[in-house]
Order: structure tokens, then C-alpha cells, then sequence
């Protein structure tokens, strides 16, 4: 639910652009509109917002669809009449009796002290406001009501949930229909609505508020996404270890882990004398690992990597679908190395991401360098390292030529961090990849290695993640893709369709030799109409349909059918198979 604690009054008439002012004017049509259906509606704010404008009310009774049309309706009888806003100014006194029967308007002029206040007339309706506003009613660009939603009168779950209308408004109507396809390719897209569609995964209160469960499509979709990074870390030379879900919190009281990010881990388990945590970061469990062998500086460095489940306390109200969610899988891992061989394993896990965010179609992103705060701050002091590591990763950066903002101030607490930020088909920007340098750590729990010169040393530490975390990332996978993955990753990369029940034994015979090839099919032989077992798979998404009836069985051959609704007729079912091995092995589409 929107939090939007924006006072009217409070917004500042300096810097008002004239969209803004339009979209405001809307927010005053339309209240105009909401008082004529509900005479005793109460009032809340209705500022103007990021492509259009709200207003909050109090109602009788909840609003309706048919609700938003009459509203609709009667803003733009009001829009034809081109009535003028005229603004008047008021005293606080005068402000308080003219509001007497609007309670949340009361409670901004009470919050407003003494200050001359003014209020905006136009048609039969008036608002405490500072404006500004558009000449008349008939200057508001194009415009239309979008959705109801709850919202706490000023964002405080205490005080009373009021209705708040949305609206988009633009300058032309154009503008409106762009950003009205946009939202609309936005929610075919969400990904909470496709992972319904898709049988992908699911939410359950008996489990629990932001713990996704998978469905076996959905856990084949993870293990496509986990075994490909595994795959490419593999040849970029890590290792993958375990160190399982829970931990001692004496471990995380030591690492700084307690101190920085206690609030979001769950609440201790307490055994005894021991108090144990979920683990909800990797760090300390691979520096213990990493103790637990005498490592030279010829072993150096070494790359653990980890894909285990870790848990965070989200706030329950922070939740949403697989963007948030308590329990997450890393694509973690940790780069021990000496102090010189920062640089080259920063480019090292910069090519990674690179090539991972590319095979996934990610080519449009930049990245964020976080450096420390000069001013010190929440910074660990050892002004010689940070230095040392920041120019390490602006010179691997510019040397692979990837296009970066520096951001003082933004750093992790035990050192400089790069982010990937992905631009996904329809242009939203998510946060991906991550490289973070860690000086504070390896110190704390004791890491080292024994140097040329037979002393023990403390290495630097690179924590470093390629898609995030499996849950998001496939959140973002399911909107980027609109659900039609490509074939290395789709769950189920073809059906077999038969024709009548006749061909049942040849459409399952037909899917069990490309499931023995390693591929993903399945048959359906139900004795159902051939268009409607079309209509199911489009509806699945899925990359290939092969119909099967008695010239197929009798040749051997299937008639394929792909999701963008090519055909190719009597095609060899060995030729097939071959293609698709070839495909999803070079992960090409
Ligand atoms: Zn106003
Ligand atoms: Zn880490």
C-alpha cells in the first residue's frame, strides 16, 4: 500500500512546474466530483504526484468501478465549463470555522500554528491551499482516473485508513496513452500475476509472510538459474562449498554483523549456553572455512562460492511478491586475496557479471561506485587501504571500459563497493550485481595466510554477488521475459500435442526421447480438441508446441508450432532434438 505522507500544505509553490500545477488542479476536480456523490465525504490531501495525482477521502462506504466513472464523468463536466481557480487568502481563525466540518482539514490549520494560510476556489468547491493552480478548469491537459487504493491518513497505521483516488494526467493525450500501455505491459508483466499463470511458486500464511514456496516449475527454473552461475564461476575459477543455515551469534558479534545488521535478522534461538542465529549473510561462516586449512600466499587467492538460503526480518509490510522476501539464496561469494591482487580480481568478477548479465540480456546498465564518506562518518578508519582499494576499482573499470558514477558516502562499513544497476526491457532500473572490498572482516575474525617472507598476513576480502539473489532475480527474469523464457531456461521447453487419442503412444514416445536427450518436454494426450490444448500451452508460454497426428507417427517426424506462431511441417524428431541440445548447451535462446 502507497505511504504517501506529502501535506498539501506543505508543498511549496516555488518550483511548480506547469504539469504540476495541472495535475493539482485534477486532485481539486475531482474532489469537487467525489463531494457531489458523497455531500458528507471528509476530506484528507490531494497532492499532485509522479505522473498524475491523488486525493485521500473518508467515505460511507467503499468505492466501486462504476464509482470512478461518475467521478470521471462529472470532472469533466466541470473541465467544460472552464470555471476559474481564484486563490483568497484566509486567517487561521477564519481557516478553522470554514473547515468546521472537515476534521483532517482542521488538523493540518491546527498544525499550521498562526500563519496566514489561503485557500483555492473554483466551481462549488473550496481547499485550504497553497497552489498554484492552472487559470481554469478547462487547462488540465488530458487526464484518467486509474485505481482506489487504502491509505493511512498520514501514513500512520494508528489514525483512520482513508480511499485515495489515483489519477494519470499528462500534458496531451499521447503522453496519457504512452504511459497508460506502459502500465498496462507493467502489470501483464508482474510477476506475482505470472508466477500464478505459470504454476511457478506461491505464498502461504500457514508457512509463513514473505517465505516463497516453489512450485516444480519454479524450482526447475532456479535450478536452470543456479546451475548456470555455478557453471560460469566454475570456469572463472571458484569452488563451491556449505556451511549451512544456522550459526552462533557470538560469530556475528565478532564480524560487526550483530552491531551493523542485527535489526534484520530473526530473533536468537537460545540452547543452553550457546545462542544460535539464521544466518542471514555468508561472510563469517566462509572466513571460518577459510581458517580452518594453513593457506600460503601461493594459494592465493581463493574464490569460495555459495548458493545457501539465508534469512532476513523483513518488515511484513515491506513484502511484496519475490522483490522482498525472509528467505533468500545468494549467488555469494568470497574472494580472499592479497592486498596487489584486488585489482585483478575486481576485473575478474567484473567479466563475470558481464558475461551472466549479457547471456540474460542485460546490456543496458552502469555501475555505482560507493566510496566512504571523507568526512569519516560510519567508516572504519585506515584512510591508506580505502584509498588503495578505490583506485584499484576506478582503474579495473576504466580499463574494461564500463561506464561508472562515483557516490561518496555510500560505501558498506568495512569498505568500497560497486553496484550493477540493469536497465530490463521496459526500461525500469534494477539493482543486480554487487563487488564489495572488505578490509574490516578478515581482521576481526582472524583470517590469514602465511606471505613470502613466512609471516602471517591478513588478506583482503571481495564479497561479490552476480544475480543477487535467486528469488528477486527471477522476479525480475519473469517481468524482463514476460514470462516466455528463453529455451535454455524455460521449465518446460515443448509439448507434444497428439491429435486424436490414437496418437497418444506416439506423442508420449516422442517426448520420452527428448527428455533421454536431456531436454524438458511433456505430452499431453487428453482427449481434448487440438485448439484447446494450443490455447493452453500459449498460455503457459511455452517454446514449442510439436503436434503429433498419423502422417507424424507414421514418418517419425513432428509439426512444430512456436510461440510466436511459426510453423515448420514434418520436421525429423532426431533434427529437432539436435537443434534444441544445441540451443539451450550455448544458452543462445
Ligand atoms: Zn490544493
Ligand atoms: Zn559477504
Amino acid at each position: 500500500m502507497a505511504m504517501d505522507t506529502t501535506l498539501e500544505g506543505e508543498v511549496e509553490s516555488s518550483g511548480v512546474s506547469d504539469l504540476d500545477a495541472m495535475r493539482h488542479s485534477l486532485a481539486h476536480i475531482m474532489a469537487e466530483a467525489v463531494l457531489k456523490i458523497f455531500p458528507d465525504a471528509k476530506l484528507g490531501i490531494g497532492p499532485w504526484i509522479e505522473n498524475g495525482f491523488y486525493y485521500d477521502f473518508d467515505l460511507p462506504r467503499t468505492l466501486t468501478p462504476d464509482d470512478l466513472q461518475e467521478v470521471e464523468a462529472l470532472m469533466r463536466d466541470r473541465i467544460k465549463t472552464a470555471s476559474p481557480f481564484e486563490r483568497v487568502p484566509i486567517s487561521h481563525d477564519d481557516a478553522l470555522k470554514l473547515f468546521d466540518d472537515q476534521p483532517y482539514k482542521k488538523e493540518l490549520i491546527e498544525g499550521f500554528a498562526s500563519q496566514d494560510l489561503s485557500i483555492y476556489q473554483h466551481g462549488e468547491f473550496t481547499d485550504l491551499c497553497r497552489g498554484p493552480h492552472v487559470k481554469d478548469t478547462s487547462m488540465v491537459g488530458a487526464f484518467k482516473l486509474l485505481s482506489v487504493a487504502g491509505a493511512y491518513w498520514r501514513g500512520d497505521e494508528k489514525r483512520p485508513m482513508l480511499q485515495r483516488i489515483y489519477g494519470a494526467a499528462f500534458n496531451t493525450q499521447e503522453e496519457l496513452d504512452d504511459y497508460l500501455e506502459r502500465l498496462e505491459q507493467a502489470r501483464q508483466r508482474d510477476h506475482r500475476k505470472l508466477g500464478k499463470e505459470l504454476g511457478l511458486f506461491t505464498f502461504s500464511d500457514q508457512v509463513g509472510p514473505g517465505i516463497p514456496l516453489f512450485l516444480p516449475r519454479g524450482e526447475m527454473l532456479r535450478h536452470l538459474m543456479e546451475s548456470y552461475v555455478r557453471e560460469a564461476q566454475t570456469r572463472y575459477g571458484y569452488e563451491h562449498v556449505w556451511t549451512s543455515n544456522i550459526v552462533k551469534k557470538d560469530l556475528y558479534l565478532k564480524s560487526g554483523h550483530w552491531e551493523h545488521y542485527g535489526d534484520v535478522m530473526f530473533p536468537p534461538m537460545v540452547d543452553g549456553d550457546n545462542t544460535y542465529l539464521l544466518k542471514p549473510m555468508n561472510c563469517p561462516s566462509h572466513m571460518v572455512l577459510f581458517n580452518s586449512q594453513m593457506h600460503s600466499y601461493r594459494d592465493l587467492p581463493k574464490r569460495y562460492a555459495e548458493f545457501c538460503t539465508l534469512y532476513r526480518y523483513e518488515r511484513s509490510g515491506e513484502l511484496s511478491g519475490l522483490t522482498r522476501v525472509r528467505s533468500l539464496t545468494q549467488d555469494d561469494c568470497h574472494i580472499f586475496c592479497m592486498p596487489e591482487q584486488v585489482e585483478e580480481e575486481f576485473g575478474r568478477a567484473l567479466d563475470l557479471i558481464r558475461e551472466v548479465l549479457g547471456t540474460y540480456g542485460f546490456t543496458d546498465y552502469h555501475v555505482q561506485l560507493s566510496l566512504r564518506d571523507t568526512q569519516g562518518g560510519k567508516y572504519v578508519d585506515d584512510a591508506e587501504k580505502w584509498l588503495l582499494a578505490e583506485h584499484a576499482l576506478r582503474r579495473s573499470l576504466d580499463a574494461k571500459g564500463v561506464q561508472y558514477t562515483a557516490v561518496e558516502g555510500e560505501a558498506a562499513f568495512y569498505g568500497p563497493k560497486a553496484d550493477f544497476m540493469a536497465k530490463d526491457v521496459l526500461g525500469r532500473e534494477w539493482q543486480l550485481s554487487t563487488i564489495q572490498v572488505d578490509f574490516i572482516q578478515p581482521a576481526r575474525l582472524g583470517v590469514e595466510y602465511i606471505g613470502e617472507d613466512s609471516k602471517p598476513h591478513t588478506p583482503v576480502v571481495l564479497h561479490r554477488a552476480v544475480t543477487g539473489t535467486t528469488e528477486r532475480f527471477m522476479g525480475v527474469l519473469i517481468e524482463h521475459f514476460g514470462g516466455a523464457f528463453p529455451v535454455w531456461l524455460s521449465p518446460v521447453q515443448a509439448v507434444v500435442l497428439s491429435i486424436a487419442d490414437r496418437h497418444a503412444p506416439y506423442a508420449a514416445e516422442v517426448a520420452n526421447q527428448m527428455n533421454a536427450a536431456g531436454l524438458r518436454v511433456e505430452a499431453d494426450t487428453r482427449n481434448e480438441r487440438l485448439q484447446y490444448k494450443i490455447r493452453e500451452a500459449q498460455v503457459q508460454k511455452l517454446p514449442y508446441m510439436l503436434i503429433v497426428g498419423d502422417n507424424e507417427a507414421a514418418a517419425g517426424t513432428v509439426s512444430i508450432r512456436d510461440r510466436t506462431g511459426t510453423k515448420r511441417d514434418s520436421v525429423p524428431v532426431e533434427t529437432l532434438i539436435a537443434e534444441l541440445v544445441e540451443l539451450s548447451r550455448n544458452r543462445a535462446g
